[in-house]
């Protein structure tokens, strides 16, 4: 069966189940939102244990506090009434792989799927490539306790986020499916007392 095929068959069986959740509204009952990174191995359902209705979710490549992971976040409290918000990153996140020198050259070289070796990514693919890769911030992770430091702070200090929003920081384990609370994060994220 074609992923195509799975998806729909796999959508049909939750739809036959759907029971009252067509009743949900729309503002999160928990008033909480989480920002993490895309990675597959993620669930933030699971990890955090979400059922639908409870949080909002915001994915992008690394979990990375981008201006349109913010447009997400300022529309979450201020439309939907969100008040705590968790920043997620990861152990081996593909994000501490590569640069933006790396993503760069490689999509200079070739629009295929790089492969990950022990030395980093290479191409293997047949060119043309394209230069636009360099009009494009990667937001790529050195230190992931780092980033989720610098990602709490930049939320904290954005001039659209009230100071009464609990952020809080944290690298998930998948080694473990543990979340690690990082301090310094937790800290820079903190409310303003109401
Ligand atoms: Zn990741």
């Amino acid at each position: 069966m074609s992923v195509y095929d799975e998806v729909l068959a796999a959508n049909e069986q939750y739809a036959a189940s759907f029971g009252d959740k067509g009743e949900l509204a729309l503002p999160p009952a928990r008033h909480f939102a989480i920002l993490t990174c895309m990675d597959a191995r993620l669930d933030p359902a699971k990890y955090a244990g979400l059922s639908e209705g409870d949080a909002h979710v915001i994915r992008n490549a690394g979990g990375r506090a981008s201006d349109d992971a913010i447009r997400s976040l300022v529309i979450s409290y201020k439309l939907l009434g969100t008040r705590e918000w968790f920043v997620v990153h990861h152990t081996n996140c593909g994000m501490e792989f590569f640069t933006d020198e790396v993503m760069r050259g490689l999509l200079a070289s070739s629009l295929e799927t790089a492969e990950l070796g022990p030395d980093g990514f290479r191409d293997v693919g047949q060119g043309p490539g394209s230069a636009e890769a360099a009009y494009i911030d990667w937001l790529t992770i050195a230190d992931n306790a780092r980033s989720v430091v610098d990602d709490v702070t930049r939320i904290r200090n954005h001039p659209l986020v009230p100071a009464r929003i609990a952020i809080y920081g944290f690298i998930y384990d998948v080694a473990t499916g543990r979340l690690i609370e990082i301090e310094e994060a937790t800290k820079a994220g903190l409310a303003e007392a109401a």
